[in-house]
């Protein structure tokens, strides 16, 4: 029977939830135990597909095409758990599903409530991930203890012990211990009353993981303990990680997170390996280069929106023992002060997914300044669809390409819609999303990048190259050269003369991890070392495609 550990957050929005949740998950992957992640999310939105960036940060894709929440970009980065669509829940998807169950009179009768029915529908989701062949399952509840949202998810954890068993379930509850300045102290109020508020509604934390950005003291821990119900061994401090987000499960370690889970839920767990992940951290800490990268989007003044994109370039950086200095430059700053001034000494421009038109002709303008000076470039989705328009414009000699998301009738819609994508007019679930095949063509550098012809990767959008213009590409130097097995959608497009261009329809950002990076991420970074090599005069040993 699978065990239980719920991460619920106090005090403050944004205090790490996920990584650590993630961070626990590794651990006990790393013990030789089976976990699978969840999250739930107090939020009405069905899925976060529909929301916007500035709001929730990206939307991280999975397998089946669900569209979900960023922090499962951190369970899929730390955890080898599989994830599908029972792997994160939101208010709007139960209270969907109730409402759909009671029109079709699934309830007898019954007036339909919170108690019991919505939070019969919350444990019905707690209890997928279960199984057999899982030894644990973390299911983080998204936002803070005492927000009204929240309610009917810790209302449905506590229940849930009684259902499986008290012996079967840890509660462990994140919060802030902050200093204060004028008063030359840290302080554990807030925390008494966070835990103080899950108490009133039944929920007893086990263990207590408490963020802070000053080492706490025994005498805090034990004064912590005592107001809120326990052992002292179980307030695991949490300190501020300034250097990398990879520090966190190796400090969690050394409190003694791991070992104390594995005792109060009586797992058969292994000892700790952590090799691989001290040898990330030592290469992190020495990098041999330092390379700038550029990302163009719309976006980039928040952090949380290519989150992924941003942790891939890092994973690839470990690969190549290269730091990577990420400059975030907005697309509508390019089009005010112009590529030369924003992007000079850049050694290699991704420009990322995106919607709509705003900022598109200053990602159009980055790419024409990467592709003239043979500057590595990686297009990932609207990041390919860019390119496509400006290679169409500045060299197949195609006036006016465009994207019809952007001009309905321009002159040569050089990306248009799907067939498929005609007809419909629901914005949320709909896109072609999730895991499909593609092909790629022998010797092209994505095929060397993936030392492989035959790929899968996620996908998210809705347009796509237009076939009526592959042929006129081709013979101008931009070569498709990546499709669906049908062959029928381009998936890839390269030139073949530019040091490294590579621009494809999918995400590849998805599928990286810190100790595996992309392959894709990990051929783009290697060509920016050398361009940076050359340019510095230092020698770049590692072989690049
Ligand atoms: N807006 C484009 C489309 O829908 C690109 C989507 C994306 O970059 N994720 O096809």
């Amino acid at each position: 029977m699978s065990k239980h550990i719920f991460v619920t957050g106090g005090v403050v929005s944004s205090l790490g939830k996920g990584l650590t949740s993630a961070s626990i998950g590794m651990l006990l992957e790393q013990r030789g135990l089976s976990v699978r992640m969840q999250k739930l999310d107090p939020y009405i939105n069905v899925d976060p597909g529909t929301m916007s960036p500035y709001q929730h940060g990206e939307v991280y894709v999975l397998d089946d095409g669900s569209e979900t929440d960023l922090d499962l970009g951190h369970y899929e980065r730390f955890t080898n758990s599989p994830l599908n669509r029972d792997s994160n829940y939101t208010t709007g998807q139960i209270y969907q599903s109730v409402i759909n169950k009671e029109r079709r009179g699934e309830y007898l009768g019954q007036t339909v409530q919170v108690i019991p029915h919505i939070t019969n529908e919350i444990k019905a989701a707690l209890a997928k991930p279960a199984g057999e062949d899982v030894d644990v399952v973390i299911t983080e509840i998204g936002g803070t203890v005492g927000d009204i949202e929240s309610q009917p998810f810790l209302e449905a954890i506590r229940q849930f012990s009684l259902d499986v068993g008290k012996q079967n379930c840890l509660y462990i509850h994140l919060t802030l211990v902050p200093y204060l300045k004028a008063a030359a102290e840290l302080k554990t109020k807030p925390t008494q009353h966070s835990v103080g508020r899950l108490r009133e509604i039944g929920v007893q934390p086990d263990i207590l993981i408490c963020r802070t950005e000053r080492s706490l003291t025994h005498e805090e821990c034990a004064k912590i303990a005592l107001f809120c119900n326990v052992p002292v061994e179980a307030v695991i401090e949490e300190k501020d990680k300034d250097f990398s987000v990879y520090e966190v499960p190796i400090s969690l370690v050394e409190h003694g997170l791991d070992e104390l889970i594995v005792r109060k839920l009586n797992l058969s767990a292994g000892d700790l390996d952590l090799e691989n992940w001290r040898d990330l951290l030592h290469r992190l800490r020495n990098p041999e280069y330092e390379i700038s990268i550029a990302v163009v989007g719309k976006y980039a003044e928040h952090r949380d929106a290519y989150k992924s994109i941003y942790e891939a370039l890092d994973h690839a950086g470990v690969a190549h023992r290269a730091q990577i200095r990420i400059q975030r430059v907005h697309s509508e700053a390019v089009e005010r002060e112009g590529a030369e001034r924003l992007l000079a000494g850049i050694d290699g421009l991704l420009v990322p997914g995106g919607f709509g038109e705003r900022g598109i002709e200053g990602k159009v303008e980055a790419i024409r300044f990467a592709r003239e000076r043979g500057i590595p470039y990686l297009g990932i989705c609207l990041g390919m669809q860019c390119a496509v328009i400006e290679f169409g414009r500045n060299v197949v000699g195609l006036a006016g390409a465009n994207s019809t998301e952007f001009d309905k009738d321009n002159p040569h819609p050089v990306i248009c819609l799907l067939d498929e994508q005609k007809t419909i007019t629901d914005k949320g679930g709909t896109m072609r999303l999730g895991a499909q095949p593609a092909r790629l063509a022998l010797g092209s550098k994505a095929a060397r990048c993936y030392q492989a012809e035959e790929i899968s990767e996620r996908h998210r959008h809705r347009y796509e190259f237009n076939n009526a213009y592959r042929q006129q590409y081709g013979a101008n130097g931009m070569q498709v050269t990546g499709t669906s097995p049908d062959g029928l959608l381009v998936e890839v497009v390269e030139i073949p003369d530019h040091p490294w261009f590579v621009a494809v329809q999918f995400h590849p950002e998805f599928k990286s991890q810190p100790t595996a990076p992309q392959p894709l991420f990990a051929g783009f970074i290697g060509a920016a070392v050398t361009r940076h090599s050359a340019r510095t005069e230092r020698p770049h040993e590692v072989e690049t495609q």
